[in-house]
């Protein structure tokens, strides 16, 4: 059996840095290194809706951006499936056969949907199709065969929940569909990026994100109020590295190299953060390398994107190819699907 890759992302704003480090970075390495004989990458625009029903034109709006930052981050339709889920409706037809698998508790019980239940405030009315995500992605998992699923820590649940609908599908209908493998990065500061704000997570829904595509300007004014240890007032105080976003922020994006090449006062990581810890070193000399060390990686990404930009309607031929190539692979799934639950009548 082949390794296969399936992850992808809402369209509901262009991608941030929170998503380079917790799945995007992985997939273009995963894609590069060649052991993969399919790599699917879906920009989850029905997914989008079922929290967006009311403003489709932002999910349309943000298929390209989303399409952009892929390509501006190093995936290549050569290698890799690029493609749009509305286009497959397969993947539709698989849920509703996976909700009669599931039961509204074990959903109810989910922590993802939890917070994010609470994060829009759904509490007293949650669309239906929110409430079922789970098995949608259940769905877009298995009708591509993934063995693996990189993807940001906030998706462990997720992937609990489509292992348990593959061995009750494969238990009730016999051994059809494939168990996935989480893929987390090996990063714990990259497994749950924190937003610039210091709150847990880097979001677009809240606000507190780096874009791929910001320009140096707006990356450098985000980087200098970003939350750092608020009882580090003079620069001799001891400095805490817990909840130190900034800190956090280097753990994720920092190399080696860049100390020599930015702040050769310091060969690692480890000597700044001691130094820190110690007193002596001023948060904004560490806000100053951060934002050097952020510029290095996103120079070469924003650059690619603008080329992309130039030319639209080839981003979007790359997408259609892609939902083709994908349609036909979801659809044999299907039928092994309605073959095993014997509802292939004719
Ligand atoms: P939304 O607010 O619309 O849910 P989001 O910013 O949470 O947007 P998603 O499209 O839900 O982004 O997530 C896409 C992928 O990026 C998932 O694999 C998720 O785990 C990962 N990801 C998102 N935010 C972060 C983060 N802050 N740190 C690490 N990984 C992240
Ligand atoms: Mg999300």
């Amino acid at each position: 059996m082949g390794k296969i890759i399936l992850t992808g992302d809402r369209p509901t704003g262009r991608l941030h840095v929170g998503h380079y480090v917790g799945s995007l970075k992985r997939r273009v390495e995963l894609q590069n290194t060649g052991e993969f004989d399919d790599i699917f990458i879906m920009i989850a625009d029905a997914q989008a809706l079922t929290d967006n029903a009311d403003n489709p034109e932002k999910v349309r709006q943000n298929i390209i951006e989303v399409a952009l930052d892929y390509l501006a981050c190093g995936l290549e339709p050569e290698k890799s499936t690029l493609f749009i889920q509305s286009q497959i409706p397969e993947l539709c037809e698989l849920s509703f056969y996976y909700m009669n698998l599931v039961t509204v508790s074990r959903l109810q019980r989910n922590p993802t949907v939890k917070t994010e239940i609470q994060m829009r405030n759904f509490e007293a009315s949650i669309p239906v199709g929110f409430f079922t995500y789970p098995i949608s992605q259940a769905a877009d998992i298995t009708a591509f065969k993934a063995t693996t699923v990189p993807v940001g820590e906030d998706q462990l649940p997720m992937l609990e929940q489509t292992k348990e609908i593959v061995r009750k599908f494969n238990s009730v209908y016999g051994e059809t569909l494939v168990e996935p493998e989480i893929l987390l990065p090996d990063n714990e500061a990259c497994q749950r990026l924190p937003g610039t704000d210091g709150k847990a997570k880097m979001s677009k829904s809240l606000n507190n994100c780096i874009y791929l595509s910001d320009e140096p300007d707006s990356v450098k004014q985000k980087v200098f109020s970003m939350f750092t240890d608020p009882t580090h007032i003079r620069v001799e105080d001891p400095g805490k590295l817990e909840g130190n976003t900034v800190f956090t922020y280097l753990d994720a994006f920092c190399r080696p190299e860049y100390f020599e090449e930015f702040l050769p006062d310091y060969k690692n990581l480890d000597e700044l953060k001691e130094h820190y810890k110690r007193g002596g070193l001023g948060d904004m000399k560490v806000k100053r390398f951060l934002n050097s060390v952020l510029q290095a990686e996103l120079e070469p990404i924003r650059k690619r994107r603008k080329e992309y930009q130039k030319n639209i309607p080839y981003v979007y031929e790359i997408l259609k190819k892609g939902s083709e190539k994908a349609e036909s692979v979801a659809a044999e799934t299907l039928r092994e699907v309605k073959g095993a639950m014997k509802i292939n009548y004719f």
